[in-house]
């Protein structure tokens, strides 16, 4: 959930300092956002979980930029027979995502190379925006950062999650077709890096502030606001209040919004919608 870099350090505990990684169990399904260096952890809690059982997961990359694909390297399972990854991402470079993730893993970086894993992984280039991964339906669009850059929504019978960790929302929720794409989702993971003062010294730098997260995530009808990519900078003081800031604008609109920050090795569970019945 840390932006940029890993942030270890005294003043990181509560909110965590690993960068970009999130699971979602979705319709029987195991899928992996982002593989930011928060993916080792979670590593180990699936092998302890798996042990000795097939683990099959489909990891979806919103970009290839750093802190979203560095932990892939230091993540257990591909170094399990066991473990079979499909993972799924837009070209990241001119040389395409095979590149962009197996040679972060060349010797020059990594003692182990990547054809050297005993996993079964596939890398796939997004060619569609809609797809579906077993019963989960996803949909991708582009994200307002720079190079090639999506977010997802996932979509089951139950509930609705969408996924931005790097954009730069619109000031003033001006983003029609952001705005339809989020509609009703039950939580809304978004890049909240910075307050609306440190925003106007970062325009068009791909990441947005709290108030503009805050007017989106209401406009488009969202449950749940899950503030994202935290500043390396801020501390847990800082981001602490943050959340309160963004609580007060919910407030004040009279909305019915949730908000918290993600944190490392939170667990949020979606309450399952009413099944529509047909007259
Ligand atoms: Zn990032
Ligand atoms: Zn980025």
């Amino acid at each position: 959930m840390r932006g940029s870099i890993p942030t270890p350090g005294p003043t990181t505990v509560r909110y965590g300092g690993n960068t970009s990684c999130v699971e979602v169990r979705m319709g029987g399904e195991i899928i992996l956002l982002d593989a930011g260096t928060g993916l080792r952890a979670l590593g180990r809690s699936l092998l302890a979980e798996f042990k000795d059982r097939p683990l099959n997961l489909t990891m979806l990359l919103t970009h290839t930029h750093w802190d979203h694909i560095q932990g892939l390297p230091f993540f257990g399972p591909i170094y399990n027979s066991r473990c079979r990854l499909r993972i799924l991402g837009c070209e990241g470079t001119r040389k395409g995502l095979v590149n962009a993730l197996t040679g972060q893993m060349e010797s020059t970086y990594f003692p182990v190379p990547f054809n050297k894993l005993p996993s079964n992984i596939e890398i796939e280039e997004l060619k569609d925006f809609n797809f579906n991964i077993g019963p989960v339906c996803v949909r991708a669009m582009r994200a307002n950062h720079p190079g090639l850059c999506v977010g997802y929504r996932l979509f089951s019978p139950d509930s609705m999650i969408a996924f931005f960790p790097d954009t730069e929302s619109r000031t003033g929720g001006k983003d029609r077709e952001m705005i339809d794409f989020l509609r009703d989702v039950d939580l809304l993971i978004l890049d909240s890096q910075y307050d609306s003062e440190e925003y106007q010294e970062h325009l068009g730098w791909g990441h947005g502030c709290v108030d503009d997260s805050v007017t989106l995530a209401l406009q488009a009808g969202v449950k749940q606001l899950s503030l994202f990519h935290h500043d390396p900078d801020h501390d847990d003081k800082r981001i602490a209040g943050l959340v309160r800031h963004a609580r007060q604008l919910v407030a004040k609109q009279k909305g019915q919004l949730k908000v918290d920050a993600a944190r490392e090795g939170m667990t949020i569970k979606l309450p399952l919608k009413p099944v529509a019945r047909r007259s």
